[in-house]
């Protein structure tokens, strides 16, 4: 039978861009429905504006290290509608890149909602046309997960509106200690807002290795943020022009606004995809195999619907795997090991690999090293900020399966050293690599002492 189109891709974000492209290029008929702007999460109201908030946060402690090194500055403000306006047309015209690399692929995009129909054919919502496709390739993405028990949560933000606050509150609590929760109280707490972090166990970024997790909550709260832990949300109510959130453990916190990151949710809702037989895992997330083929053989899915890896640089390599499967004749898997992460945290982390708990659990024996020390710039500002380093060892063979750091630049550090991991190396190369000096990374070649707990150590 003969399609409309040989592809079809629903979602014009990161994995849905890169797939379209790469099979538009290797000469299929490829068309990409998308409701909102093209660029997805990453583009419109995550990565991106995400890190331009960084680093229009970022400079406010800059001003105060600049008089550690002679500078005055006086009068220093911050124009938040100023900021937003360059950051959304940085945004816009990031999008029409997207778009207009799709259109140059040769494929098409409509800027509508496609809805299953059947398993061949989609509807598309604003025009109620029908279109047929060989293949179909979920890229919807994922959306802010809000509580269901939680009374008031309609006063409640999620992420999404963080990037249209018409103006700074005085005052925010973010509910939720994960990469969101944390990367937003850095944001808040730089831009001069009083950020309260409530989180419902003892430290943020649970999954991440415990020094990691130590240190960016103590660092959270050195620069200022009030973490409250052990603290599950029941109630939000308004009073006068403020919020007042009630905790299970008793506290209350009164606020201008409250932010929920308490997670994100695979975008599945409304698609149709029980009229395709698409089968959905336990997490509501579509189910898929190691070739992003979903139960249905001519389906598959990409990026965080699937909530495989939940990462832009994750979606893509999955589109683009599936692409050369599919359309370009090279069976393609992707890796999910050793991809680096960073949470842009201030001071940020960089993780490639696996924390001590989960290299302990998997290989028994491990070696540790690691170091803490005050960076070179700050011997200047006063800033008493640490930087962390760990190296985590497979002690059978020496080779590093996991290196974490936080500190300043940790995510363009742990990105290079990502390619010495991902490639094998052991710890005897990053022994004898040599040191690059005077920089921060250089640590990294030349902690030579094991670390020994403290309760182990010989007295
Ligand atoms: P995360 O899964 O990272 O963290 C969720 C946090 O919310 C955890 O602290 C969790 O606590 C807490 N939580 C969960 N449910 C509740 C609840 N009902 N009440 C109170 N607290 C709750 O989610 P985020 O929303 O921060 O981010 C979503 C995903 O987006 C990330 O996992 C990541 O994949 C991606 N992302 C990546 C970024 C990056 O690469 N830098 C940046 C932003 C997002 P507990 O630990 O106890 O479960």
């Amino acid at each position: 039978m003969a399609y409309d189109y040989d592809l079809f891709v629903i979602g014009a974000g990161s994995g849905g861009v890169r797939a379209s492209r790469l099979a538009a290029m290797a000469g299929a008929k490829v068309a990409v429905a998308e409701e909102d702007r093209a660029g997805g999460t990453c583009v419109i109201r995550g990565c991106i504006p995400k890190k331009y908030m960084v680093y229009a946060s970022e400079f406010g402690r800059s001003l105060k290290h600049m008089e550690g090194y002679g500078w005055k500055v006086e009068n220093a403000t911050y124009d938040h509608n100023l900021f937003m306006d360059k950051m959304h047309r940085e945004v816009d015209r990031l999008s029409g890149i997207y778009s207009r690399n799709v259109r140059n692929a040769g494929a098409e995009i409509i800027d509508d909602r496609a809805e299953f129909v059947d398993a061949h054919t989609l509807k598309l919502k604003k025009t109620g046309k029908t279109v047929t496709a060989g293949k179909i390739l979920i890229a919807t993405g994922g959306r802010p997960t809000m509580p269901k028990d939680v009374e008031g949560i309609e006063h409640a933000i999620t992420s999404a509106d963080m990037f249209h606050l018409k103006q700074l509150p005085k005052h925010i609590l973010i509910v939720g200690g994960g990469y969101i929760g944390v990367e937003f109280a850095g944001i808040m707490s730089g831009l001069g807002v009083n950020v309260c972090l409530a989180i419902r166990k003892e430290a943020v970024l649970r999954g991440f290795d415990e020094d990691v997790r130590t240190h960016v909550h103590e660092e959270l709260k050195r620069k200022g943020v009030k973490v409250i832990t052990m603290a599950n949300p029941t109630r939000i109510e308004r009073i006068g022009d403020q919020l007042k959130t009630y905790f299970t453990n008793g506290e209350t916190v009164a606020a201008e606004q409250v932010l929920f990151a308490i997670g994100r949710e695979p975008n599945t809702k409304g698609l149709g995809l029980e009229k395709a037989g698409v089968k959905l895992n336990a997490n509501g997330a579509v189910e898929v195999d190691e070739y992003s083929r979903t139960s249905v053989p001519h389906i598959f899915a990409v990026g965080d619907v699937t909530d495989r890896m939940n990462l832009t640089p994750v979606a893509i390599r999955e589109g683009q795997a599936f692409a050369q499967t599919e359309f370009m004749n090279r069976p393609t898997a992707f890796d999910h090991a050793e991809v680096p992460h960073a949470v842009f945290a201030q001071p940020p982390a960089g993780v490639v690999g696996m924390s001590e708990a989960e290299a302990r659990k998997a290989f028994g024996m491990v070696d540790i090293y690691k170091t803490k020390f005050r960076p070179m710039k700050d011997m200047l500002t006063g800033d008493e900020e640490r930087v962390l380093m760990k190296i985590v060892v497979r002690a059978e063979d020496e080779r590093v399966v996991g290196v974490h750091i936080v500190g300043p630049d940790a995510p363009e550090i742990i990105q290079a050293v990502a390619i010495a991991v991902k490639m094998g190396a052991s710890k005897a190369d990053f022994d004898r690599t040599c040191a690059l000096h005077p920089s921060i990374a250089e640590e990294l070649v030349t902690m030579r002492e094991k670390y020994i707990p403290p309760e182990l150590k010989p007295v």
